[in-house]
């Protein structure tokens, strides 16, 4: 189960579970529920050492089955509802496989993946916006005047920083001081996931695709309502009540679970948005000169307000 773990399936697990215990907290329809399946298709593939991604977009689907619409839940309620559907998922895979299940369930219990869900926000946020820097450890730390190891510590919710510290830390990441303020640590940032009417990239109105979304809709509905934008491509599915959700590209390599606009050519470029382990969603991390994916990222503009004036309460 451990040899496919690496730094790029951690951050497609742990930008996978931020967004989906973001989703949870803010309640969500049909559209979100949609996004929320490929969320825990992909907890699914990196914790449990699943099988396609087509596979676990099934098992996903199970998992989401009485899961009521629009229903707000606490942090640790959403947090404790994606451990659980971890873990029967894993224990589903044991049999599956022929494996023991006392055996599977203790693997589980050792895994990276599952460790992801004891992080609480503050922690999540520390990791991703690190990596979606790209700057090691050292450089962040020596920017933001701060001893070595306690990056990591706080990466990996050991301990949380004081105040002082944490004006440092935003500072060095070019956050508003806010984001790192104790007042968030338990708060997701629900903000990044879903958008009000437009993409975040301000460039280009999106435009709706003529066609499903998903190859394989949780519900024949819902891929009615897939649009990509055309500044930056990132495909949105979107709630009746005007909400925007990004959806993610699922799985890797010629795994790629895509979507059937772009079979179509209702997309004609052919991009699906980077994957989970890319800075994610797109809109939010490239400026507009960088919307070719070469570009340099930034720190989304979201995070460079305030989290009130940001909508992010
Ligand atoms: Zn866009």
């Amino acid at each position: 189960m451990l040899e496919l773990w690496n730094k790029g399936r951690e951050l497609r697990a742990l930008r996978a579970l931020d967004a989906a215990s973001a989703l949870l907290t803010v309640g969500v329809g049909e559209a979100g529920m949609a996004v929320l399946q490929r969320l825990l298709a992909t907890v699914f593939e990196c914790g449990t050492g699943g099988a396609s991604a087509a596979v676990e977009l099934a098992r996903a689907e199970d998992a989401l089955i009485g899961l009521p619409l629009d229903t707000e839940q606490t942090e640790a309620a959403a947090r404790a509802w994606l451990a659980e559907a971890h873990r029967q998922r894993a224990l589903e895979r044991a049999q599956e496989t022929g494996a023991d299940p006392e055996l599977a369930e203790e693997a589980l219990l050792k895994h990276p993946a599952w460790l992801l869900h004891q992080l609480d926000p503050l922690a999540r946020r520390i990791r991703l916006v690190h990596a979606s820097t790209g700057r090691t450890a050292t450089e962040v730390s020596r920017a933001a005047g701060l001893e070595g190891h306690l990056l990591a510590r706080w990466s990996r919710g050991a301990t949380r920083p004081n105040a002082g510290q944490r004006r440092a830390l935003a500072r060095a990441f070019g956050l508003a001081p806010g984001w790192l303020g104790v007042q968030r640590d338990t708060i997701p940032d629900a903000v990044l996931y879903q958008a009000d009417g437009g993409c975040p990239c301000g460039v280009g109105a999106a435009r709706f695709a003529a066609s499903a979304l998903d190859v394989r809709p949780f519900k024949a509905a819902w891929g009615q309502l897939g649009l990509f934008c055309t500044g930056c491509g990132q495909p949105y599915l979107v709630e009746p009540d005007g909400r925007f959700h990004p959806v993610p590209a699922i799985g890797t390599g010629r795994y790629t679970h895509s979507f059937g606009a772009l079979a179509d050519g209702v997309q004609p470029d052919g991009a699906i948005g980077p994957e989970l382990s890319c800075p994610w969603p797109i809109a939010h991390w490239y400026a507009p000169a960088g919307l070719n994916r070469r570009g340099a990222l930034r720190v989304p503009d979201v995070y460079r307000s305030p989290p009130s004036a940001a909508g992010g309460d």
